[in-house]
């Protein structure tokens, strides 16, 4: 199998570029929607649903008697079906909902293989100034753009190329770069169990913890501030667009505050273990079930389904091992003998074995427990939680125990 590995990058242009990257997706939008019209055509007419290469050949018929659609490069214009196609697909294997009309929320365009050109790689910045690579790229029928590389990769090795558009409207590019080769999975030496908590967001199984940040709980105050503010203003004027622009920078910002740390969990993590172990979590399903508003919301922060990609990802690009072993009783197991304790609730910060008396922190317990049912048991097992040592450059996340936190 061979994966593919993205790379993102910023992507800065002239305000002319933009208005034109702009009237593109709402093209690319348009002809999305068509393609949908046709789909549903032709199955009340004839009870059959489109191939793949029937959409493609569609969307570049659309292209050619169309002069709107001109505005799209070719390829572009393929795999705006493409994207219909396998959002079609995921509906009929049950995967999500029907693919919709989309009114202003396509906000990407991807390039496969040809339409787009980097050139002109160069290093910027002088003296005490951090020094920064740069490079050009060209999108056929949209402009030049610059990109801030902050990481190498291999030009040759770019399969496609995806601009996205973001709410603050600094587009940013995604690379594709096929990966050589997967690297041969090593025979694991050692292996960590992690908890996901709403508290503490990981507790691992050698006695650290991750104190939660909650980073939409502490924006909360700001976002909510600005939701008045765009309540205010006229519709689709230009004070509301400015509004709606500051709205959406503020997710933006809990949202790469949230992947930033979960990366630097995973690194620290991949650093000191070859295999991870966690719980097989239905986190959908959790928000759903969740009793209180507060409680439903805090585990939609916490994001466990991201935070779980994000580890994965770094420990399959070192060729190391995850692990998901089910949930089923996690916490109310007990290490030791494996009796289960019914009475314990989500109140209960100790766990208290009924059976053999095993006293231990109840998510650390959880997180022994999942070390176990992989198969692995520690040499020792910690009797006390001791908080993760600061990271640097964290911005506002704290890491460790904040004194006087209420258990939740
Ligand atoms: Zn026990």
């Amino acid at each position: 199998m061979t994966r593919v590995r993205a790379y993102r990058f910023r992507a800065y242009t002239s305000k002319t570029t933009a208005r034109v990257l702009k009237t593109q997706l709402e093209v690319a939008c348009k002809l999305y929607n068509t393609l949908l019209h046709a789909e549903k055509e032709e199955y009340e007419k004839n009870k059959r649903t489109m191939s793949m290469n029937e959409l493609r050949q569609l969307a570049l018929d659309l292209r050619k008697q169309n002069q709107e659609f001109q505005a799209l490069h070719s390829q572009v214009a393929q795999q705006v079906a493409d994207r219909f196609y396998e959002a079609r697909q995921r509906f009929l294997d049950g995967l999500a909902n029907k693919p919709k009309k989309k009114p202003h929320r396509y906000l990407s365009l991807v390039y496969p293989q040809s339409g787009w050109k980097l050139s002109d790689t160069r290093e910027v910045g002088l003296g005490k100034n951090k020094k920064k690579r740069k490079a050009r790229l060209y999108l056929s029928k949209i402009g030049f753009f610059t990109l801030i590389l902050h990481r190498e990769f291999l030009e040759s090795q770019v399969s496609q190329v995806c601009v996205k558009l973001y709410p603050s409207s600094n587009p940013r590019f995604l690379v594709e770069e096929s990966e050589v080769e997967e690297q041969p999975s090593k025979e694991p030496k050692n292996a960590v169990g992690v908890d996901l908590g709403l508290t503490r967001l990981a507790t691992l199984s050698d006695g650290r913890f991750l104190e939660n940040p909650k980073p939409l709980e502490r924006s909360l105050e700001r976002i909510r501030t600005i939701q008045r503010t765009l309540s205010r203003k006229r519709f689709l004027s230009k004070n509301w667009f400015k509004a709606k622009t500051r709205l959406a920078k503020q997710h933006e910002h809990v949202r790469d505050f949230r992947r930033d740390l979960f990366f630097k969990l995973g690194f620290l993590l991949a650093q000191e273990y070859d295999l991870l172990v966690l719980e097989d979590l239905d986190t959908e399903g959790l928000i759903q079930k969740g009793v209180t508003r507060t409680r439903r919301m805090r585990l939609y922060d916490s994001s466990f389904s991201e935070l779980r990609r994000c580890l994965e990802w770094v420990f399959l690009k070192r060729g190391k091992t995850v692990l998901a072993v089910s949930a089923y009783n996690t916490s109310r197991e007990c290490f030791l003998c494996g009796g289960i304790n019914k009475g314990l609730t989500l109140e209960d910060r100790v766990f208290l074995c009924p059976h053999c008396g095993f006293t231990l922190d109840r998510d650390l317990n959880a997180s022994l427990v999942l070390l176990k049912r992989a198969g692995w048991v520690p040499s020792a097992v910690p009797v006390e939680l001791h908080p993760i040592p600061p990271l640097p450059s964290l911005g506002l996340a704290r890491w460790g125990f904040e004194a006087g936190s209420s258990a939740f």
